[in-house]
């Protein structure tokens, strides 16, 4: 390796070593090692998760299974101090060994623990104890669909799991065949996608665990253009995964008049209500909560105004799966488009529910359908 390709950066509080080419390149090269600097909205926050939960954690261990140079592992270790032992895996044998230099330089190599292993490999091990890991997180290039059974796998009963998403194109509705067979449901390539594509990954992991008797609840979910992130914990509960399906269902939406609804029951033959147009179907997918308010709440408690901003639109979120967009109001009433603060306040007055979204920041929720949306805002 070239003394002169890996640079000190630092993130958070937390000093790494990444590829020089890393921190100017448009898209970060794969090798020597893969580090993205723009993940760092998505490493900021899962600090103020992981903090948040510490205090629930039977066993105060954290999983990274795709480190690369550590960054992840390594601002968990120094960021959230209480966490007391920090296990990072990658194939990429320089990738691993920069994180350990880089813990070196934090003062924290006694609880940080770095191997070179395949995702799975690493993940049933366990800790030194051969326990399973307090936190796991899963942040792979591409789709998790195949290390979910092995992430369950590896997590403590009462633990949390945080799991990425890279293929968005997948789970936004551009190949729906690769999102069928990967994610066992039929995205939506609409105003909403990110949304539905949200909920076939949450789908996806609750029915894994129903499979090992597991159930899961979603306590936070964010996206940018380029990912999908879920917050889930994770307990032992045969009764609970019964269960399973109450959260499980589809969205039928209209391509004509923008009619939209979540359903428990597939029903290819449904028409649309409004406009009687034949609907597209989204789904099976997780038709229940995203977010855990009380949760989120202390995530927020003291952090950065770039950070709450996203919180505290999880806090306000009603419960409805799917949201409109300020733009595609706009354009159906071929007007300026209007403000979503606006738009909400509007619905609200006329005795609608309403609230932003932490999704899509030019978006809103609402209990109204779209004609009553319209006939408000008209
Ligand atoms: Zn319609």
């Amino acid at each position: 390796m070239e003394g002169g390709e890996f640079v000190q950066t630092t993130e958070g509080q937390t000093r790494l070593l990444v590829p020089r080419l890393s921190l100017t390149a448009k898209v970060p090269p794969k090798t020597p090692a893969f580090f993205n600097p723009s993940a760092k909205l998505n490493r900021d926050l899962s600090i103020l998760a992981y903090r948040t939960f510490l205090p629930r954690l039977k066993e105060k261990t954290f999983a990274d299974a795709f480190t690369g140079v550590g960054a992840r592992a390594l601002r968990v270790a120094v960021e959230v101090p209480d966490m007391e032992q920090v296990y990072g895996n990658d194939v990429n044998p320089t990738a691993v060994e920069m994180a350990k230099k880089a813990a070196a330089l934090n003062s924290v190599s006694d609880k940080c623990h770095f191997c070179i292993d395949e995702v799975c490999k690493f993940l049933l091990r366990g800790t030194e104890a051969g326990e399973r890991f307090g936190i796991v997180d899963l942040d792979p290039f591409g789709t998790p669909a195949r290390h979910i059974d092995c992430v369950l796998r590896a997590v403590l009963d009462d633990g949390l799991i945080s799991i990425t998403a890279t293929d968005t194109a997948v789970l936004c509705g551009i190949y729906p065949e690769v999102c069928l067979r990967r994610y066992y449901g039929r995205p939506l390539n609409n105003s909403y996608g990110n949304e539905t594509a949200m909920r076939l990954l949450t789908s996806l992991i609750a029915l894994t665990s129903s499979r090992l008797e597991l159930a899961i609840k979603p306590v936070f979910a964010h996206s940018t253009m380029h990912y999908l992130r879920v917050y889930a914990t994770v307990s032992v509960s045969s009764s609970e995964a019964n269960n399973v399906y109450n959260n499980i269902g589809y969205i039928m939406h209209c391509f004509q008049c923008g009619h939209r609804t979540a359903v428990q029951e597939f029903d290819s033959s449904k028409k649309c209500e409004l406009c009687h147009s034949k609907l597209k179907i989204g789904g099976q997918l997780w038709t229940g909560a995203l977010h855990d308010r009380e949760f989120i709440a202390k995530m927020s408690e003291g952090a950065e105004r770039q950070h709450k901003k996203i919180l505290d639109a999880a806090i306000e979120e009603i419960g409805v799966p799917y949201y409109f967009r300020a733009d595609e109001i706009s354009s159906r009433l071929k007007t300026n488009p209007y403000s979503v603060q606006k738009i909400i306040e509007k619905l609200r007055a006329c005795g609608y529910m309403a609230s932003r979204t932490p999704l899509n920041t030019g978006a809103f929720k609402t209990d109204a359908r779209i004609d009553q949306i319209l006939q408000v805002l008209k």
